[in-house]
């Protein structure tokens, strides 16, 4: 099928997409690899689309002291390359690569899966994770929300329709920080059935900080808030490593019902691939 008519507008500058927002019916087109289907499917008909990848400056990544900002037109391939240096730029690498597949990932962009809001996208369950800022500009000004905060439900964000969502922006992680990342899929371009993915920062032999992030366990994304205590102040050893997990399944997912796994069975997922993510960043795998 076919779109149904709409108008567009190709934006030259920030300027332009935020007057083009105003009227709180226009949509975005970034990558246009979830917007375009929907269109085509007509499950979304946008009275309008601002095209943004014309926008200079747009596709930077900025490496600040303690900060990875990453611009709305910045797509999932630039974080398969070593752009990023350190642990984050490791889990970055890692996680793209499991989204879609190089087409896609050609394409699509992180601020659009983040505003897309997929439950079972990767990108989403990193920024809450990492309890990443995102800086929404609309016609009043810029404001920054916590990923925590911006995921409100399937689809669903704190993002207002006449708001761009102008930068990520993502901590950089310690160095000595552990990373990994864990994914169960159907077929190697498939959306992830489960996804876990894990940072640990160990000083003197003892967990200092660590965040866990859960994909399609929910929702919306998941930071695994309770496994992330079961980590703090011990030695990242099996029994450690089980109770997080343990308490990930317990009381971090929240998965619905699917076609393919009842409840039960995902939470029994939910520990396993945790307690995998968890022993990848441990081991160095
Ligand atoms: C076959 C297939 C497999 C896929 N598999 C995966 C997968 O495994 N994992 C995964 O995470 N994704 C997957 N995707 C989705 C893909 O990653 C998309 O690229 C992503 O969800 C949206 O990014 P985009 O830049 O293409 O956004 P678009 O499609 O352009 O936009 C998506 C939505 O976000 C809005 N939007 C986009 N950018 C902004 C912005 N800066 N400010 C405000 N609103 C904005 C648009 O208006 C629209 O509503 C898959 C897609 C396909 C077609």
């Amino acid at each position: 099928m076919k779109p149904a008519q709409f108008d567009y507008v190709a934006a030259q500058s920030p300027d332009d997409v935020v007057a083009a927002l105003a009227d709180g019916t226009t949509h975005v087109l970034a990558g246009g690899q979830s917007l375009v289907l929907e269109m085509n499917f007509r499950s979304v008909r946008p009275r309008r689309l601002v095209d943004i990848n014309g926008v200079a400056g747009f596709g930077d990544i900025a490496l600040d002291p303690a900060v990875l900002r990453v611009g709305p037109l910045v797509r999932h391939r630039a974080f398969e390359s070593d752009a990023v240096p350190g642990p984050l730029g490791v889990l970055l690498r890692r996680v793209a690569h499991h989204i879609a597949h190089p087409p896609i990932r050609a394409r699509g962009t992180m601020a659009g899966s983040l505003a897309y809001a997929h439950p079972a996208a990767e990108w989403p369950a990193l920024a809450a994770a990492l309890d990443a800022e995102i800086e929404l500009r609309g016609p009043g000004g810029s404001r920054v929300v916590r990923a925590g905060e911006f995921f409100t439900g399937p689809f669903r964000t704190a993002r207002r329709p006449d708001e761009l969502l102008a930068e990520v922006r993502l901590p950089l992680l310690p160095a000595g920080t552990a990373v990994g990342f864990v994914e169960h899929r159907r077929t190697r371009a498939s959306f992830a059935q489960l996804a876990a993915l894990a940072a640990v920062t160990v000083a003197d032999g003892r967990v200092v900080a660590a965040s866990v992030g859960l994909v399609n366990a929910a929702d919306r994304p998941v930071r695994a808030t309770a496994a992330e205590a079961a980590l703090i102040g011990r030695a990242l050893d099996d029994d450690a490593i089980a109770e997080a997990a343990r308490a990930a399944a317990r009381d971090d997912a929240d998965p619905g019902p699917q076609p393919y796994a009842d409840i039960a069975y995902q939470r029994h997922a939910v520990a396993v691939l945790t307690r995998r993510a968890l022993t990848q960043a441990r081991d160095g795998a």
